[in-house]
């Protein structure tokens, strides 16, 4: 079988694979696989993107979404009388007329992937590009316009290692969902720390997180302007401490529990005063 592999460090939010996937399905006709898709309201590929962190330092995160092609789908269960169908390359497929009228199997995703077509009365998802792979395309046009390599066309065989380092979609996690993202974005801890006496931020100050238990998860320093920042943390509580020549060190809580942390200004006093 062949799936979607996405590397989130690769993914610049450019949603050229989410104006593909329109571009493919929108006022197309590709019955048996799929009827056309409405302009608005449906995005069988979605670019979600959350911010991160806050003022002075905010990140966006951006994730494709996709239907991951699932082993165990409840949309595939929700479906009677042969709506839906896994094909032997293993897509997962609605067919639009046998779906008529059958609402669970559009609110049986747990991502929210498969929509209601109002005017069909038909449930809709992403197809796999089906259609195109039936013509001899070697990948869905979602991955076809991705420019930055984010999205791979791969096989599960040949990219078995590759796809066991990758994590599902939370959603999907027990599902057997096919489509893996590497790169995850873990939490992140940020930083300034500088002497206010002097008005001047403190360069190479060593910055030190530790979990709850004390075992050191990141070692880095203050740069030119006085910041640290470290990504790669778990969902934890973790202590931060900040020591610099001849100041007294800092100690800090950080809960990364629930969201990245980032620090006000942490003002350092002189050890002689
Ligand atoms: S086309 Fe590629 S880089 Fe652009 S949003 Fe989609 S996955 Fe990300
Ligand atoms: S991701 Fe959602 S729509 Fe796709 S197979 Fe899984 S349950 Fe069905
Ligand atoms: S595989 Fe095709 S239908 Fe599915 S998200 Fe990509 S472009 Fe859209």
């Amino acid at each position: 079988m062949k799936t979607i592999l996405v590397d989130l460090d690769r993914c610049n939010g450019c949603f050229n694979c989410q104006l593909a996937c329109k571009d493919e399905h929108c006022g197309n006709d590709w019955r048996p696989i799929a009827a056309p898709q409405p302009t608005t309201g449906q995005f069988w590929c979605r670019v979600d993107q959350r911010e991160r962190g806050r003022v002075p330092v905010v990140k966006v995160a951006y994730t494709p979404v996709f239907c991951g092609m699932c082993d165990d789908a409840p949309c595939l269960a929700a479906a009677t009388d042969g709506a839906a169908y896994r094909r032997e390359d293993g897509l997962v497929v609605i067919d639009p007329e046998k779906a008529r009228g059958q609402r669970a199997i559009a609110e049986a995703c747990p991502l929210g992937l498969v929509y209601w077509n109002e005017e069909l009365e038909t449930p809709q998802k992403c197809t796999g590009c089906a259609h195109l792979l039936d013509d001899g395309w070697t990948e869905p046009r979602c991955v076809d316009a991705c420019a930055t390599g984010a999205l791979r066309y791969v096989d599960a065989e040949e990219a078995a290692a590759e796809l066991a380092a990758a994590e599902p979609a939370d959603e999907l996690a027990d599902l057997g969902s096919h489509v893996r993202y590497l790169h995850k974005p873990r939490r992140f801890v940020a930083g300034a720390v500088a002497d206010r006496s002097v008005n001047e931020v403190v360069i190479g100050a060593r910055v030190t997180v530790r979990d709850e238990g004390g075992a050191v998860a990141a070692e880095l320093a203050t740069d030119e302007f006085g910041d640290f920042s470290y990504e790669g943390l778990a969902e934890a509580r973790y202590r931060v401490s900040i020591e610099a020549d001849g100041y007294v060190p800092v100690e800090l809580e950080a809960d990364c529990t629930e969201h990245d942390v980032v620090f006000d200004d942490v003002l350092v006093v002189r050890a002689d005063v």
